[in-house]
């Protein structure tokens, strides 16, 4: 039995682009021996498998930042292996609204040959507010803005707390959510001068990282755009911001 320490293992740190260097969206957090996986993209189940003390029997909560589709696409592959490994015990999905309908249509209709997944699985779409307390952990939420429903979700044990930002143009009311935490896992989806008004860039980080007055910043969800920029956009951010920055990679892992 491997002793689980608290962490953050950052699974997969790119986007919806394919690159050599990075898989799409997913975060695991480990806290007081227990598994929390923020989003699923392609690869995640892969990566998961690659964590010593990661069984993915344990595991008994994913949050999904939003529904896009290389933040969630490894929901099928994930479940289907819980059934191969026949679990019993509940399964629980935290999204932001329609997270409920979308498990449903995948499982009833596209992928119907599972639908015994709804034996153990539940759903919960989430808007604001406390959506998990277990022992000492608590799970809150917040609405991001990316054009679609989104959220960003903080953790709290009594030792630790981190924010994960999922994708999201700067955001008052992830503020709010983040301010004080240790890490705050943030994307920053592409370098200064380009500007999406759903994702954002290191000029954007500084304020919020100033406003949140976090202790690390974890940046993820880079485009490969990024790739040549990265030591720049750390620069930039560290100028203006006396925290601690750390430039995600796949496989990270931040020893709390
Ligand atoms: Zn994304
Ligand atoms: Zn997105």
């Amino acid at each position: 039995m491997i002793e689980i320490r608290d962490q953050i293992i950052l699974l997969g740190t790119g986007t919806a682009l394919s690159s050599a260097k990075r898989l799409s969206p997913g975060i695991l957090i480990m806290l007081k021996g227990k598994p929390f996986l923020i989003d699923c993209g392609p690869g995640t189940q892969r990566q998961l498998a690659k964590i010593p003390e990661m069984e993915i029997t344990n595991l008994d909560h994913i949050f999904l930042t939003h529904l896009h589709v290389d933040h969630v696409s490894d929901i099928s592959i994930i479940l289907k292996e819980l059934l191969m490994l026949k679990r019993v015990r509940e399964f629980h999905v935290y999204g932001p609204s329609g997270t409920t309908s979308f498990l449903n249509v995948l499982f009833s209709d596209v992928f119907n040959y599972l639908n015994v997944v709804f034996n153990f699985l539940k759903s919960q779409d989430c808007e604001h507010g406390v959506i998990f307390q277990q022992e000492d952990i608590r799970v809150s939420v917040a609405p991001t803005v990316h054009g679609i429903p989104s959220i960003a979700f903080r953790f709290d044990s009594p030792e630790h707390s981190i924010t994960c930002s999922g994708d999201t143009a700067p955001a008052p009311a992830l503020i709010d959510l983040a301010t004080g935490c240790d890490y705050l896992i943030h994307e920053c989806s592409f370098p200064d001068g380009i500007e999406t008004g759903s994702h954002v860039t290191p000029k954007d980080l500084i304020q919020i990282a100033n406003d949140t007055n976090v202790k690390n910043l974890v940046l993820t969800h880079f485009y490969p755009v990024c790739e040549a920029e990265l030591i720049s956009m750390e620069k930039i951010i560290k100028q203006e911001f006396s925290g601690n920055v750390i430039i995600g990679h796949d496989l990270m892992r931040i020893m709390l």
